[in-house]
C-alpha cells in the first residue's frame, strides 16, 4: 500500500486512475480545483482537496497532510486546437503551475512522480511507430508545455534525486466501470460521434479530409482508460523511472473511428467535412515496447472496438455527464 496524492483526479484520466488504485488497496488524496473536472467524479474513498496548482502553500500543506510517498500530476490543459489560440494558458499552467508542483514534492521528500505527458511532444514523425528516442518537435503550445515538463523532470532526477516516470499519452479513450469521459466543452472525437447516437447532436465533424492517410483523415492510435491506469499503478514500483509511450500500436483514421461507433452504437452518424484544426499532426501512432518490457504493462483492452464499446456503455449510462 502506498499513500498517493493525485492531482486533476476529478478529470477524466484522474479519476478512472483513482479508482484503479483504491481497488489495488492504495491511499489516495485528490487535489483538484474543479476548473475542468467534476466533484461526483472523485471516488468517495479517496480524500479530497479542493485547490489551485497555482496557490503552492496550499499544495505544499496539502501534500505534508497527505504524506504521500507518491505523486501523479494529471492535472494540465490538454486541448491542441485551445493551445493555438491562447498558448499563455498552456505555458502558466501546464509549466509555471507544475513546477510549484514538483517543488513542493522535493521539499516533502516524495520518493516518485509520475506524469501525464503526450505523443504531442514529437510533432510529425519521421518514422512510424513512434518510439521514445524519436525527435521531439511539437507543432502546437500544449506539445511544446508537456516537453517543457518533461525536461524539468529530467533535471530535478539529475539534480534533486527525485524519481520520475512521464507516460507520453497517445488518445485515451473509454471509460472504467463508474467513471468516464466528461469535458465541459467536448472536443474529443468519440465522445463527440457518442452524443450523435445518444441523438444529442446532428452530426459530427471531420476536421480535415485532405492529410496524407489512406483516406485523407488523421490517424490516431486509441488506448483504454483503464489500461493507461493500470500502467501509473505499475510506475510506482521502485526503481523505474523515464519515459514511456503508452498506446496500442494500431493506428485508426477518423473515418475508421466514426465507422465503428456506428457498428457499435447501431446508429447511422452523419458527417459535416470541415477545415483542417490547426496544431494536428497527420499520424501518431506508438510503439510501446518500452512499457512492456520495462514495466510490464500489457493492455487488456487493445482493440478500437472495445474501447468504443466502453465509452458507449458509460455515455448511455450518463448521457449527460456528471451531475456537477
Ligand atoms: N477530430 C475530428 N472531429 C472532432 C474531434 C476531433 O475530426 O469532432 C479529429 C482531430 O482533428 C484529430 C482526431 O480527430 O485528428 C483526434 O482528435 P481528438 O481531439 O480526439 O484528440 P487529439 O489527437 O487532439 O488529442
Amino acid at each position: 500500500m502506498k499513500r498517493v496524492f493525485v492531482t486533476g483526479g476529478a478529470g477524466y484520466i484522474g479519476s478512472v486512475c483513482v479508482e484503479e488504485l483504491l481497488n489495488k488497496g492504495h491511499e489516495v488524496t485528490v487535489f483538484d480545483n474543479l476548473s475542468e473536472g467534476h466533484r461526483s467524479a472523485v471516488d468517495p474513498r479517496a480524500s479530497f482537496v479542493e485547490g489551485c496548482l497555482s496557490d503552492a502553500e496550499k499544495i505544499k500543506s496539502a501534500l505534508k497532510e497527505s504524506n504521500a510517498e507518491a505523486v501523479l500530476h494529471f492535472a494540465a490543459h490538454a486541448l491542441v486546437g485551445e493551445s493555438m489560440t491562447n498558448p499563455s494558458k498552456y505555458f502558466t499552467n501546464n509549466v509555471a503551475n507544475g513546477l510549484k508542483l514538483v517543488d513542493a514534492a522535493v521539499e516533502a521528500g516524495v520518493k516518485k512522480f509520475v506524469f501525464s505527458s503526450t505523443c504531442a511532444t514529437y510533432g510529425p514523425p519521421d518514422t512510424i511507430p513512434m518510439t521514445e528516442d524519436l525527435p521531439q518537435r511539437p507543432i502546437n503550445p500544449y506539445g511544446e508545455s508537456k516537453l517543457m515538463f518533461e525536461k524539468v523532470l529530467r533535471w530535478y532526477k539529475e539534480i534533486h534525486g527525485l524519481d520520475f516516470v512521464a507516460f507520453r499519452y497517445f488518445n485515451a479513450a473509454g471509460a472504467g466501470d463508474k467513471f468516464g469521459e466528461h469535458h465541459k466543452i467536448e472536443t474529443h472525437l468519440i465522445p463527440n460521434v457518442l452524443k450523435v447516437a445518444l441523438g444529442q447532436a446532428e452530426n459530427c465533424q471531420i476536421f480535415g479530409t485532405d492529410y496524407p492517410t489512406p483516406d485523407g483523415t488523421c490517424i490516431r492510435d486509441y488506448i483504454h482508460i483503464v489500461d493507461l491506469a493500470q500502467a501509473h499503478i505499475l510506475a510506482m514500483q521502485p526503481d523505474k523511472t523515464g519515459f514511456y509511450n503508452l498506446g496500442n500500436g494500431d493506428g485508426y483514421s477518423v473515418r475508421e473511428v466514426i465507422e465503428t461507433c456506428e457498428k457499435v452504437t447501431g446508429k447511422k452518424i452523419p458527417v459535416i467535412e470541415k477545415e483542417r484544426r490547426p496544431g494536428d499532426p497527420p499520424k501518431l501512432v506508438a510503439a510501446a515496447h518500452r512499457a512492456f518490457n520495462d514495466l510490464g504493462w500489457k493492455p487488456e483492452y487493445p482493440k478500437l472496438q472495445s474501447i468504443i464499446e466502453s465509452a458507449w456503455m458509460w455515455h448511455q449510462a450518463n448521457p449527460n455527464g456528471y451531475p456537477d
